[in-house]
């Protein structure tokens, strides 16, 4: 890392389909945009290509205009350009609809628009004169970049970029990752043990020569209770318990609860099996035994699962009114106020690649109570348990976290929290500050990024 400042900047162009926070639909589009801003901040050029869906956000895009059109696969291919969060980012709008469908998941021919994407922003690069030095490609929707640039492209006047590809979950589409594992020429996912859990899978085995983990960040500024339009009272390390009381009440208030001074478990997730919709469940039950407060704010993209936290919402608003609240819809506004208004963030994941929400959790003082898998196992140090393995990396512990996938098991943390919330409070607030005070941001990671980019050029 050492030599880089001396060597020439790069251009780094992303091929993705979501991006934070005009397109986001999980961590995948908090990346995009975090890591490109990094990277941008160390002195690179980074461009976005996204599909301009006609669910976009578009009061968060900034100078929008049309920058060029093509006529390509049957179809004309209208480019748009903007700012988004202070990124260059290339809309491509294809004239036969097929972005146009009011969302970025959940029609059954994805594949075949994502895929459509990709060779249509290959096309883009090629016929505008972009010459990038790594093109970067994310998961399995826009790892048809990987082969199509690598069988098409590189020799068409793209000969000097590189393929870099990042697995943000291994979970989905796992034909097209592994054709892009094949054909990239440096491959990453999203924290050190994910990438030691999959290594023993038959699409990553033969590739790890050339496979890392690099833990992913979140962006301190867009993630900044100092400055967030959505919490009432900035706050900072220093002042963390008065601006944290002020979120709580707020979102006590908002959501019907008591105004109570009870600890308050937040839940911000996709309700999905991944997830550990089981752990979620015990969790919010044995919260309530406890004389805690829950804050469950997730959507399932499979109805069985949303109905059946519709159900249990309206068991739970009738038997335990006043005490929990289950927001079953995504709502970034009340994301960041149970963030701030939360005293826990429950993670029980039954693996993640990295997740994110840990990660927020703390940069808004709230502690983290999560299973102990993937990037959750790397990024959260056990109060009790940890502190070696947190101090061997120069960190203090942080949280709260158990093994196994038993109820048993997660009362093993979620008790020890709790309990530690009701009877060690001064303990507990200087945990909070401490929490808030670690740097979870992309400033280590991004450097690891910048460096597998030269490395790929070598
Ligand atoms: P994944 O990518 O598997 O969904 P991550 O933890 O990596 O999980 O990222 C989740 C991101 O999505 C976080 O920024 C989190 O705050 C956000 N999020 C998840 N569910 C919701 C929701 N219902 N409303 C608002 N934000 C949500």
């Amino acid at each position: 890392i050492g030599g880089i400042a001396k060597v020439a900047p790069l251009h780094i162009i992303h091929v993705a389909i979501e991006m934070a926070p005009i397109a986001k639909v999980g961590g995948l589009g908090d990346v995009v945009t975090s890591l490109s801003r990094a990277v941008q901040d160390l002195g690179h050029k980074v461009d976005i290509i996204l599909p301009k869906y006609d669910c976009l956000k578009f009061n968060h895009v900034n100078d929008f205009h049309h920058h060029v059109s093509f006529g390509w696969g049957g179809t004309e291919i209208k480019v748009w350009h903007g700012k988004v969060e202070g990124l260059s980012v290339y809309f491509l709008e294809s004239q036969n609809g097929m972005f146009d469908v009011g969302c970025v998941y959940g029609r059954n021919n994805d594949g075949d628009r994502f895929q459509f994407f990709c060779h249509a922003a290959l096309e883009f690069i090629l016929q505008s004169g972009l010459r990038p030095d790594i093109l970067h490609c994310h998961d399995w929707s826009s790892a048809p970049v990987a082969w199509l640039f690598k069988e098409h492209y590189k020799h068409d006047g793209l000969a000097s970029a590189r393929v870099i590809f990042t697995i943000h979950n291994l979970e989905y589409g796992i034909h097209q990752i592994g054709k892009a594992m094949i054909y990239t020429d440096k491959a990453t996912t999203v924290s050190y043990t994910y990438s030691k859990e999959v290594s023993q899978n038959p699409v990553i085995s033969a590739h790890l020569y050339k496979f890392h983990g690099i833990v992913n960040g979140i962006d301190p500024d867009l993630w900044d209770p100092y400055n967030d339009n959505f919490i009432p009272v900035s706050y900072t390390s220093e002042n963390v318990v008065v601006g944290k009381n002020a979120a709580k009440e707020a979102l006590q208030k908002r959501l019907g609860l008591n105004n109570s001074n009870h600890p308050l478990i937040g839940i911000i997730t996709r309700l999905t099996v991944q997830k550990g919709i089981h752990l979620i469940k015990h969790a919010i039950w044995r919260t309530l035994e406890c004389n805690g407060q829950v804050v469950l704010l997730g959507s399932a993209p499979d109805p069985r699962i949303q109905n059946d936290f519709i159900n249990l919402a309206n068991q739970l608003h009738s038997s335990h009114s006043g005490r929990v609240r289950l927001c079953l819809a995504y709502d970034e506004p009340l994301s960041h106020l149970i963030y701030a208004g939360a005293d826990f963030i429950l993670v029980p994941s039954l693996f993640e690649p990295c997740g994110l929400t840990q990660l927020v959790a703390m940069r808004y003082g709230s502690i983290p109570v999560v299973r102990k898998t993937g990037g959750l196992y790397d990024t959260v140090f056990d109060v009790d348990d940890d502190k070696e393995r947190a101090q061997s990396l120069g960190l203090e512990p942080n949280g709260f976290s158990f093994e196994g996938t038993s109820s048993s098991g997660f009362d093993y943390a979620l008790n020890r929290a709790i309990s530690a919330w009701y009877h060690s409070r001064e303990w507990f607030n200087l945990l909070c500050k401490r929490v808030m005070e670690q740097d979870w941001s992309w400033n280590r990671p991004a450097l690891d990024y910048i460096e597998l980019y030269y490395a790929a050029r070598k």
